[in-house]
């Protein structure tokens, strides 16, 4: 088993509330047990750019109620060529690192996984730091609980207004690839319908739900759009359905970059904590290519490629249905 002696972390992909409790976990964590720690800046750019510092216990002092990352995060091209993993491999070589926590999405642990199997005396570690809530191997990603909530605070005020004004609002929230935020905001804030990359929609069905919400005196409707639904965002959806609907003045909100900024929720905190802690140990025990996640509250390890390639996460049916019924 490779003795571990230094470690570096980055933050890659998009930025996600609790990336900073996570990195701050795993620099204390390090700390604790002996080892130096770098910081990379900007995910594998910074790997590229030997644009790493050395951290110690306070270079994360008062981050841990902080949105965004303080290692910066970026998407990087040349880390996809050999030529751009080779400079990452030498830089890590000359600043004596001997293994990465990886905090990020999929793209961020396909390079991860990429890299190791090209070098694989560089231990490597991922952390599940995404909002879409999509990774296989962790019931809960970070920043997820905390953009929801984000999102929820968003809609309520939307409703707010849309009740004294009789309006149908389109709201379109991120999830390219997943309804995770979608399902979870529109069961949360009561929305008519709620419109997922994981379903398709049929807007004849869509309407006739609005018309019975009409019909049971619904002063207003809230439609969720997640941004990956087929059939072509909420602009576009109100469009059409503006067509069929009359009784309703009908309005569309994209809330945007805003669902992924703010101050991480305790959920997330203690997520980001727990994931950090746990990747460190992982790696003193000798894992290298594993994820770690959080299943039945408990820890768990998924290899990497396990995480990558089993990575289409399932909305549970019982939710959709279940928002549904609810809703009318
Ligand atoms: P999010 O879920 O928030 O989008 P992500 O980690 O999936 O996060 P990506 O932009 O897809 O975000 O990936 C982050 C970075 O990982 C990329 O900018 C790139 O540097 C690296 N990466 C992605 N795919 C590969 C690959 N096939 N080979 C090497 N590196 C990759």
């Amino acid at each position: 088993m490779q003795k571990i002696s230094k470690i570096a972390v980055l933050t890659s992909g998009g930025d996600a509330p609790g990336m900073n409790p996570c990195i701050r976990a795993v620099v204390r964590t390090a700390i604790y047990h002996g080892l130096q720690v770098a910081g990379i800046r900007q995910g594998y750019q910074g790997l590229i750019d030997n644009n790493m510092y050395d951290m110690n216990t306070r270079s994360v002092s008062n981050i841990l109620n902080l949105g965004g990352t303080i290692l910066k995060t970026a998407r990087c091209l040349p880390f996809r060529t050999d030529e751009g993993m080779e400079l990452a491999y030498q830089n890590l070589k000359a600043n004596g690192i001997d293994g990465i926590v990886v905090i990020g999405g999929d793209g961020t642990f396909t390079g991860a996984l990429r890299f190791s199997r090209k070098y694989p005396d560089i231990a490597v570690i991922g952390v599940p730091g995404t909002i879409d809530n999509d990774l296989y191997g962790s019931t809960y990603t970070l920043g997820f609980d905390t953009a929801t909530n984000t999102v929820i605070e968003a809609i309520d005020k939307i409703r707010d207004t849309a009740d004294a004004h009789d309006r149908l609002f389109f709201i379109e929230v991120m999830g390219r690839d997943s309804g995770a935020i979608a399902l979870r905001a529109g069961i949360s804030c009561g929305a008519e319908a709620i419109l997922l990359p994981e379903r398709d929609t049929a807007i004849e069905m869509l309407i006739e739900n609005l018309k019975a919400g009409q019909y049971n005196k619904k002063s207003s409707s809230i439609v969720i759009v997640a941004e990956g639904d087929k059939s072509g965002g909420a602009y576009d959806l109100a469009e059409a359905v503006r067509k069929q609907i009359k009784f309703y003045d009908i309005k569309v909100t994209i809330l945007g970059h805003l669902q992924r900024g703010g101050s991480p929720s305790a959920f997330d905190r203690i997520l980001g904590s727990r994931l950090g802690f746990a990747a460190v140990n992982a790696m003193i025990d000798g894992k290298t290519q594993m994820m770690v996640g959080l299943e039945a509250n408990h820890i768990k390890l998924t290899s990497l490629e396990e995480a990558l390639t089993q990575h289409q996460f399932k909305l549970e049916d019982d939710l959709m249905q279940m928002a549904d019924i609810l809703s009318i």
